[in-house]
């Protein structure tokens, strides 16, 4: 395959960029606490060929067991840092490569400049020989870039994460790669065109963020890796599916298979991604899951949904407090779940917090209001 001329980057034994292979990726939804399920999972996702293995991050237990996943599996890990960015040191030494989010980071300990905190991160990662990679999501853009351009999410994501690169210049620090994630292939597509385009000597990890369950997960980032490998675009690839733990190594099989496809010629997808359908996107969970009802809600509001097929709807499921409340803003409809209830949105207004049993009934009261509401406008 072509490949932009992007400079290498080295996590631990494996390269990215330049000349290197493009490196398929996942990362373990366990809990990191619990060290023997995350080790399975860290070796099910190697042996299956993930070249990186990714854990979340949140406190101190999850630093202990890191250190023990670390001496118990061959995978290169990087570690997700997404509210915790001051764990950077205490993980720094477990690890080949910290993720940062630049949304997360504007937000926490705002009085402290963001290049100061980036600093930090920088000295971190040379210390103890990391990469960094800037993970920017749509969903949890920082307000400031968001507000400069209104209604233009794929401007503020790629603004954000040029921000992030000119931090890095100036600090001097050149092993990082760059993520621009949506859970809609089209904005994937082009926030990686634009970047690409500006900063081609940067590496970026391709990813549909949120992109569901199988089939409609891996059709959506089909989509969007088969217009960005074609181009050239794109080191390292992330396919992010809603699938049970014992599942979640399928990730990189479906990773392989569509980077094999792209270089061999093989295109199955169609240039634009159906938008005039109901649209679900659901996280592809991780230890940050609240409750491990999580992935069976998620499979059983996209069955609940089904005679709802042909309304161009998005509805959202998140696992957690952490990214649900925002990435859950653009969704016609948005469930987050919390231990023990469901939160419900429509767009950004709350409407209730319900037990898992609630929910699905409650989802479909909104839902059919929504159909309603479309069915008599279109009428009039
Ligand atoms: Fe993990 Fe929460 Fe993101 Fe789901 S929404 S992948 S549980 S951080």
């Amino acid at each position: 395959m072509r490949r932009n001329p992007t400079r290498s980057v080295r996590i631990g034994a494996v390269s990215l960029g330049s000349v290197h292979p493009v490196a398929v990726q996942s990362m373990c939804a366990t809990r990191t606490e619990d060290v023997d399920a995350t080790v399975e999972q860290a070796e099910a996702i190697r042996r299956a060929g993930g070249a990186l293995v990714r854990v979340a991050v949140d406190g101190p237990k999850d630093v202990e067991a890191l250190k023990e996943v670390r001496r118990q599996t061959k995978a290169s890990l990087v570690v997700d840092l997404q509210e915790s960015y001051r764990l950077a040191e205490a993980v720094a030494p477990h690890v080949d490569k910290v993720r940062y989010n630049p949304g997360h980071l504007w937000h926490h300990e705002k009085a402290k400049p963001v290049r100061e905190k980036v600093r930090f991160l920088v000295d971190v990662a040379r210390g103890h020989d990391l990469a960094i990679r800037i993970g920017v999501n749509c969903g949890s853009v920082d307000p400031e870039m968001k507000a400069r351009f209104p209604g233009d999410d794929v401007a503020a994501m790629v603004e954000s994460a040029l921000e992030h690169c000119r931090f890095m210049d100036e600090i001097g620090f050149e092993r990082y790669v760059v993520s621009l994630k949506d859970s809609h292939p089209r904005k994937v597509i082009e926030a990686n065109r634009r970047f690409a385009e500006a900063r081609p000597d940067v590496p970026l990890h391709l990813g549909v963020t949120e992109a569901g369950i199988p089939p409609e997960g891996v059709i959506k980032t089909r989509v969007a890796f088969e217009q960005l490998l074609s181009r050239g675009i794109g080191d390292t690839l992330r396919v992010s599916l809603t699938l049970p733990n014992p599942r979640k190594h399928e990730e990189v099989t479906v990773g392989l298979q569509i980077l094999a496809d792209v270089a061999a010629g093989r295109f199955r997808s169609v240039p634009v991604f159906d938008d005039d359908k109901l649209n679900i996107i659901s996280c592809p969970s991780c230890s940050r899951v609240e409750n491990e009802r999580f992935v069976d809600l998620a499979l059983k509001v996209k069955e609940m949904t089904a005679y709802a097929e042909r309304h161009a709807l998005t509805i959202a499921v998140m696992g957690c407090r952490v990214n649900g409340p925002g990435e859950t803003d653009d969704a016609d409809l948005g469930l987050w779940c919390g231990p023990t209830h469901v939160n419900l949105k429509k767009k950004t207004e709350s409407l209730g917090a319900y037990t898992y049993d609630e929910i699905l009934p409650r989802l479909k009261k909104e839902l059919d209001a929504l159909i309603d509401a479309r069915t008599v406008a279109t009428t009039r």
